[in-house]
């Protein structure tokens, strides 16, 4: 497969001012060669590499576009082979002619992630940071792209292997004592053996604990604003929008006329769910009622449930608080600025522990305490999210936790008296698997699996 050369359409699909067209493998040169001619009687021998060629895309005497070339000789490219990308007029038909010239020149269409899986089979980047770059090509939000930006340039990668350094000290004595039984110069005792083990695997349980903010602020936290109609949701949505620095997008979706919008509470992107209805004066989820909002309730992450602080408790208000089951909640009592009339104590028996935070969205009083609530459940615990190291990736998070459960097992057979042959199994398992977020470790139809959700052209 790999001496194969591939090649693709790099850029977005759609028009574009520029398209560019990649191709990788040992023949990508000689396909340059034959299918660009530098414009004013050079050769593009004339050029060094990595340097730009001005020209056209011939199709033996039909000029196709013009265009220019660049020319990476291996290993100083993305994938470590030769590679050549051609930066042509960005239209559909452009970029296919000139693919298609280049697929007879002797390339074959490259499969989605097939450049990027090419640099990590090479050794230029590990797997988690190869992942990174696909969170980087869908980051939505700041904080997203910053993790994914900061897993690429290495951070996550560091620490795992200074995890697994750890872990091949241990197993490295663990093994002298096992070949050397009565030498006792390198002989590790079962306690030194616990203690370092059991420091392994708090280390590993300080990242594993990243993963919960990690997810949030790759993915965003998906929220909803419930409440029954004319509580103000509309008017908290605003004013924490007004409060945040900014929306930090807007993307309409494809397949339904939702708009998923994300605001930036200290750094933290809630993803708010079913605006469209709020901010519509029309209510347009209002009036779909309570089986909308349990739907909506059901799927987010965080519910920011608003009682009107100047009536009384109401069935409607009953009939929802009753939805919200065991889902992580803010309740909100807005209208603060007004009369009191809710009976604060009453509404206690039905949030259980939950924080209920007093505002005004008419006066954007209590909107600070608001948003410190909302870090404060995100954050809980965990560091904070401009440490290099965090977990943001599902599977590097199960890997995690295959390590530290064996990391487990490796102590309990040390407390159960177990021989040092199985205590090494279970090291290597944590070995293993820490491997497997690295790359260093995992099947080839993990990687399949991995690189299949690419997009085309990375
Ligand atoms: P929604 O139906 O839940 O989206 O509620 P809206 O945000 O549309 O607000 C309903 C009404 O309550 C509007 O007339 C708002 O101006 C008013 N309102 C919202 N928040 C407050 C508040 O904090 N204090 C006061 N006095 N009025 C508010
Ligand atoms: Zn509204």
């Amino acid at each position: 497969m790999m001496d194969e050369t591939i090649a693709a359409i790099s850029s977005a699909s759609g028009e574009g001012g520029i398209g560019i067209i990649r191709i990788s493998g040992e023949r990508a040169y000689d396909i340059c060669k034959a299918i660009f001619v530098p414009a004013a009687g050079k050769a593009i021998e004339d050029y060094s590499p990595r340097t730009m060629m001005y020209g056209h895309v011939q199709d033996g005497d039909i000029a196709l576009d013009e265009v220019l070339a660049v020319y990476m000789k291996a290993p100083h490219s993305y994938t470590k082979e030769d590679v050549v990308e051609i930066n042509c007029h960005g239209g559909y038909i452009s970029l296919r002619k000139i693919l298609h010239l280049i697929l007879k020149s002797g390339a074959r269409l490259a499969e989605p992630g097939e450049f990027t899986k090419r640099a990590f089979l090479n050794g230029r980047l590990d797997l988690s940071q190869a992942e990174a770059v696909m969170d980087i090509i869908k980051a939505k939000t700041d904080s997203s792209h910053s993790i994914a930006q900061n897993q690429l340039e290495g951070g996550l990668s560091a620490k795992v292997r200074a995890l697994k350094a750890s872990v091949a000290a241990i197993l490295a004595h663990v093994e002298v004592s096992i070949d050397f039984p009565e030498e006792d110069i390198e002989e590790i005792t079962m306690g030194v053996l616990r203690e370092k083990t059991e420091q392994l695997l708090e280390e590993m349980q300080e990242l594993y604990k990243t993963a919960h903010t990690g997810k949030i602020l790759r993915d965003g936290l998906s929220t909803v604003i419930a409440g029954k109609p004319n509580v103000g949701k509309s008017s908290l949505l605003n004013a924490l929008i007004g409060e945040s620095r900014a929306i930090v997008t807007n993307i309409p979706g494809t397949t339904r006329d939702v708009i998923e919008e994300y605001i930036n509470i200290k750094g933290i992107p809630l993803r708010l769910v079913d605006t469209a209805g709020i901010r519509s004066t029309e209510d347009v989820v209002e009036k779909i009622g309570v089986e909308k909002t349990r739907q909506s309730i059901e799927t987010a992450d965080l519910v920011m449930l608003v009682l009107d602080a100047s009536e009384k408790l109401s069935s409607e208000d009953i009939e929802i608080l009753e939805l919200l089951g065991d889902k992580k909640c803010i309740v909100i009592i807005n209208k603060t600025d007004l009369a009191p009339a809710l009976d604060e104590k009453e509404i206690a028996s039905y949030v259980g522990g939950r924080s209920i935070i007093r505002i005004s969205a008419a006066e954007s009083t209590g909107i600070r305490e608001l948003e410190n609530e909302i870090a404060e459940m995100v954050y809980s615990g965990s560091v904070a999210y401009e440490s290099s190291a965090i977990i943001s990736n599902v599977r590097h998070k199960h890997a995690m936790e295959k390590a530290i459960g064996a990391a487990g097992e490796c102590i309990k057979g040390i407390d159960s008296g177990m021989p040092l042959d199985f205590v090494e199994i279970d090291l290597k398992n944590v070995w293993d698997s820490l491997g497997e977020i690295t790359g260093d470790t995992v099947s080839e139809d993990l990687l399949d699996v991995i690189f299949s959700q690419f997009c085309l052209g990375k």
